[in-house]
């Protein structure tokens, strides 16, 4: 209940009378109580004074309250979820200057619980709750460990599957297929498998075009393993290297050397901001500085795309037990597509990899 005491602590230092918490993973940190409640309303109700809440979709309520010693109230499918919750919030208490997360208490919410109960949104709770996540405790990484030795089985079974002929859709079902036999439920998001110049759009999908000979295949997968995610990105050439043209071979090592330039360089006490310009900087001095549209990573752990962010501007300090993703990357639309990414953790040695398959992986 530490978090939780000291998220109440932050509620009071900023003269805040309560926060409305709905992120199912901030409500997992403070309450214990992991639920994924898709649309129906979840929510903790957290106040300055005394008078804390979780609100559940009925069906849950039990589960809840073997997780937390936190009052657990339900809302059936037929009533107003917001009119319950309201219902709990003690009108002696006064409850109006609240906090909520920006990111995700949606403008819905907010208008659907103000007709019951009136206040005002003051400020943001979300950096308060994902500052902390930040750092990972030794089980946390032992874990995030874990998840990316399956990314890298995960990538053993790209190879394996790369054939002339095959698919995008075919290669990233008969990988995922084989997870699920190697006993991975659930992937941290939908496997990226892309072709040649299809790999230019670093957010495309997977689609029905087919691999030739002599072609890039990018491949940007993870799994959730105990909880937590794992995210890697391979190269892949489905031919003799020696027949790459010097443009393509030089875009490749372009961004494996900023890669590996950021992860052999990153050190405690860096901004984010210089470890995002390490990379930034090689590939600028390649000439393509134009064509790395993107931050150099996202932190990692419940979720995968978490705090912090290593972009650009940045002045947070890199701390030990920080894990984020390195994942430099050249785009040229109807050309060429390179994404090298390893995610990994601050020690005082340095970034430390959870990934380890190898580089540029051909049969
Ligand atoms: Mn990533
Ligand atoms: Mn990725």
């Amino acid at each position: 209940m530490t978090r939780f005491t000291d998220f109440k602590t932050w509620l009071k230092q900023e003269k805040l009378d309560a926060a409305i918490v709905t992120s199912p993973i901030a409500i997992f940190e403070l309450t214990g109580y992991l639920s994924d409640p898709h649309e129906r309303f979840l929510a903790l109700f957290v106040s300055a004074k005394d008078n804390d809440f979780l609100m559940t979709p009925a069906l849950e309520v039990n589960m809840a309250e073997e997780k937390t010693d936190i009052p657990v109230f339900g809302a059936t499918d037929d009533q107003n979820p917001y009119e319950e919750f309201s219902k709990h919030i003690k009108k002696e208490d006064k409850i109006l200057n609240i906090a909520v997360e920006y990111d995700h208490f949606t403008y819905g919410r907010m208008t659907n619980i103000k007709k019951f109960t009136p206040f005002s949104i003051k400020e943001d709770a979300t950096s308060w709750l994902e500052y902390e996540r930040m750092f990972k405790t030794p089980e946390q990484i032992k874990l995030l460990i874990e998840s990316g030795e399956k990314a890298d089985l995960m990538t053993s079974l790209v190879k394996k599957h790369i054939k002339t002929g095959i698919t995008e859709t075919q290669l990233k079902n008969v990988v995922e297929q084989e997870m699920h036999e190697n006993g991975i439920e659930e992937f941290s998001f939908s496997t990226l498998i892309l072709f040649g110049d299809h790999a230019a759009d670093p957010h495309g999908e997977p689609g029905d075009r087919v691999l030739q000979d002599n072609e890039f295949v990018l491949a940007d997968l993870g799994v959730m393993w105990k909880g937590y995610a794992s995210d890697m990105t391979r190269m892949f050439y489905n031919g003799d290297v020696a027949s790459l043209s010097e443009h393509h071979k030089k875009i490749h090592d372009l961004v494996q050397l900023a890669h590996d330039k950021a992860i052999a360089e990153a050190k405690i006490g860096m901004t984010a901001s210089e470890v995002d310009q390490i990379a930034r900087d090689v590939i600028t001095d390649g000439g393509y500085g134009d064509y790395f549209i993107h931050r150099l990573g996202h932190g990692i752990g419940r979720s995968c795309h978490e705090y912090p962010s290593i972009v650009e501007g940045s002045d947070l300090e890199i701390k030990p037990g920080m894990c984020f993703s390195i994942e430099p990357g050249i785009y040229i639309h109807g050309d060429i597509g390179v994404r090298i990414e390893d995610c990994g953790y601050m020690s005082e040695e340095g970034f430390i990899k959870f990934t380890h398959s190898p580089y540029l992986i051909t049969q």
